[in-house]
């Protein structure tokens, strides 16, 4: 599996849409201070999923959109996708090649989809989990990252490692599972009550 490439549309300072194509190996983005290097990371981890305005250096998720220059107004929406290649399955579907994208239009509305078939964020979340890409993914190190995972506790050390094994998946289901067992266990409580005062 490699990352094959990368396209903004409208996303941060990339009003104009590009494309990154990525060749197995390293690929390095050079150029001047304040010239959109990080926004390139920043639209990886957003069509990955993420939902931190601040993880993404803004203040509320509208910030990803471009917000226009003294040339060029504000757009409305902004859109990501990344192509993957998956001629190796290791991402669990049966496609080869597999595009995520994701859209977030200026009213809020947001949309995710995979090879053109709109899904939900879990839809993607559970896509790349156990990808070692995805949600709290530790494959993006941003600048003075380095040092937070040096100072980290031992139980962020843990849910790195975690992380890393596919095991914070499996805790996620468990977690959802649970709060659809104590709405039901309410549910529940709420018939029997029902029930006692009928009768
Ligand atoms: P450095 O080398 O200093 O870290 P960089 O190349 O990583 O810089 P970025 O931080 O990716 O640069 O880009 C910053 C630029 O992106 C700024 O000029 C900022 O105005 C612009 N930018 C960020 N968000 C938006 C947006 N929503 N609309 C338009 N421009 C934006």
């Amino acid at each position: 599996m490699h990352l094959k490439s990368l396209t903004l549309k409208g996303f941060k300072s990339f009003a104009q849409p590009t494309t990154f194509r990525f060749e197995p190996g390293v690929t390095c983005i050079v150029g001047p201070n304040g010239s959109g290097k990080s926004n390139v990371v920043d639209a990886l981890a957003w069509v990955m999923g993420e939902q931190g305005a601040k993880n993404l250096r803004g203040g509320s998720m509208a910030d990803v959109i471009f917000a226009g220059t003294s040339t060029r107004g504000p757009l409305g929406r902004a859109e990501v996708v990344l192509t993957i290649d998956n001629a190796d399955g290791a991402l669990p579907i049966e496609y080869s090649e597999v595009a995520i994208s994701r859209t977030l239009f200026r009213d809020g509305r947001s949309e995710y989809a995979i090879n053109g078939d709109a899904v939900r964020l879990l839809d993607v979340q559970e896509l790349l989990s156990d990808s070692g890409l995805g949600r709290e993914m530790h494959v993006i190190v941003g600048q003075g990252q380095l040092d937070a995972v040096l100072r980290a506790t031992p139980e962020e050390r843990r849910g790195f490692i975690e992380e890393a094994a596919g095991i914070l998946k499996h805790r996620r289901r468990r977690e959802r599972t649970l709060r659809k067992l104590e709405a039901m266990q309410a549910n529940l409580t709420r018939l029997t009550d029902l029930k006692d005062e009928l009768q």
